[in-house]
């Protein structure tokens, strides 16, 4: 999967303190490899990692999550905020409101205009009438009737010679005059980009000058969607994207493509063929799928939250000078219990959720560690030296555990302290070891 593959790569981030121009090229590659993957175009997907080098060259990598983590935060904003970072809403100006949906045929113009029709209807109180303007097949006006009727939202057709300017000034007129405050235009596609298809839309645009035009594209077509979308797009200058189809095995490149070639909003995702299959597009959620990276992005957010740069640095500073004590031990463990549930924490982490799944984490694993630290002196804690036997025995008892657990942790510390001070003196910069990184 690409997530395996991103991963991968960032095994080659691992054990650098800062993002570097050298660390970060392999990752990139990867990155750039799976949004071709996920159909992305190519001079996008191009673009679209040198704008993440430029982010991601230089970073401070927090000391409780791994540099590659960072990585994936970094490319999944990046993917969010290129495709809007926010969902946008339709426009429903006008009385009535009049929305016109275009695209090639077979894309899911009418499948979507039913589900908007009764999206609407639900969520807003709207009271739609639905438009047939493809009259070069029978078949499509049955479609929409039928539709219609499962929604219970009346169908506006013309069987005979109006054409479907005509049609849809009549449907219009109609809606008014009896109360209809949203009309949805459902026009013919063509499979193909078309001159007399192009008119056709033009037309009935400049003749019922709607509210809204939306673009429907079919996300399985891939690299084909973007070409499509520009055409429309220079023809019609629509007001918003609807991706259907997204039920597939798609990955949703389509959108990041079709977004920054026609820098216009994606509103809505068709996700089934029933009417009930219909979700606000989140520029979040689609980056989540194209990255198809789980709940990495959480974690990495979640440790953001708990880090304390200043503290960190001061850590820095006492591992180099070998004064790391108890006391560092122990808020650093605070530090890791603060960022959550350890079960939860690790199962964010791809791969680990199903293997942890039956294994029982202890959420209390620091109390006794905790227990132990705070039965020491402050003297003992500052200078783990000074713990002999004695001063063993008391803490043991002192904390309710025992002699042996004592020592495993003092051993455990002094392994830490030690490990922990040639990372700091070496060639990586900041504080790794506890965290497992
Ligand atoms: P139109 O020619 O643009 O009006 O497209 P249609 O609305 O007739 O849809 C074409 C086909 O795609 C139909 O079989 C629909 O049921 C199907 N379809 C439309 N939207 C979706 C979707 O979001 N998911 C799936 N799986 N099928 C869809
Ligand atoms: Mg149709």
């Amino acid at each position: 999967s690409l997530n395996e593959k991103l991963e991968r790569s960032f095994k080659l981030l691992k054990g650098q303190g800062k993002i570097t121009e050298i660390n970060v090229a392999e990752t990139l590659k990867e990155v750039r490899r799976a949004l071709l993957d996920a159909d992305v175009n190519y001079k996008i997907a191009k673009s679209f990692t040198e704008v993440v080098k430029e982010k991601a060259l230089g970073q401070d990598v927090l000391n409780a999550v791994k540099p590659g983590q960072m990585m994936v935060k970094i490319v999944h904003d990046e993917l969010a905020t290129l495709m809007g970072g926010t969902s946008v809403d339709v426009n429903l100006q006008g009385n009535p409101t009049v929305i016109l949906m275009a695209g090639l045929q077979g894309s899911g113009k009418t499948t979507f205009s039913g589900k908007l029709a009764k999206f609407l209807k639900s969520k807003k109180g709207k009271n739609p009438l639905l438009v047939a303007c493809d009259v070069y097949r029978p078949a499509a006006i049955d479609q929409l009737k039928v539709l219609g009727e499962q929604i219970n939202v009346p169908v506006y057709s013309e069987v005979g010679n109006m054409n479907p300017v005509e049609i849809a000034k009549a449907a219009i007129k109609s809606a008014k005059a009896n109360g209809q405050n949203l009309v949805i235009v459902d026009t013919a596609g063509r499979l193909a980009i078309d001159e007399e298809m192009m008119k056709e839309i033009a037309a009935v645009k400049a003749a019922i000058n709607p509210n809204e035009i939306l673009f429907v594209v079919d996300s399985m077509t891939g690299q084909d969607a973007v070409n499509t979308a520009k055409e429309f797009n220079d023809r019609l200058d629509f007001d918003g994207v609807i991706l259907t189809k997204l039920d597939g095995d798609t990955r949703g490149g389509a959108a990041l493509s079709i977004r920054s070639v026609v820098n216009k909003p994606i509103k809505f995702v068709g996700t089934g063929e029933k009417l009930e299959a219909l979700d606000v597009f989140h520029p979040e959620r689609m980056a989540d799928r194209i990255l198809g990276m789980g709940d990495i992005v959480s974690l990495v957010e979640r440790a953001q939250e708990q880090f304390d740069a200043d503290q960190a640095r001061q850590l820095q500073k006492k591992l180099a000078k070998n004064q790391f004590s108890f006391n560092d031990f122990l808020s650093q463990i605070q530090q890791i219990k603060k960022m959550g549930n350890l079960k939860d924490l690790a199962a964010m982490i791809p791969g680990m959720g199903k293997a942890l799944k039956d294994i029982d984490i202890d959420d209390d694993a620091f109390k006794h560690i905790e227990a132990i630290i705070h039965s020491m002196t402050p003297d003992e804690r500052e200078n783990p030296a000074i713990l002999n036997g004695t001063r063993r025995k008391r803490i043991a008892d002192g904390s309710g555990t025992n002699i042996q657990e004592v020592n495993r942790l003092i051993k455990q510390f002094d392994d830490t302290r030690k490990m922990m001070r040639m990372v700091s003196t070496g060639k990586g910069k900041n504080m790794r070891g506890l965290m497992g990184n």
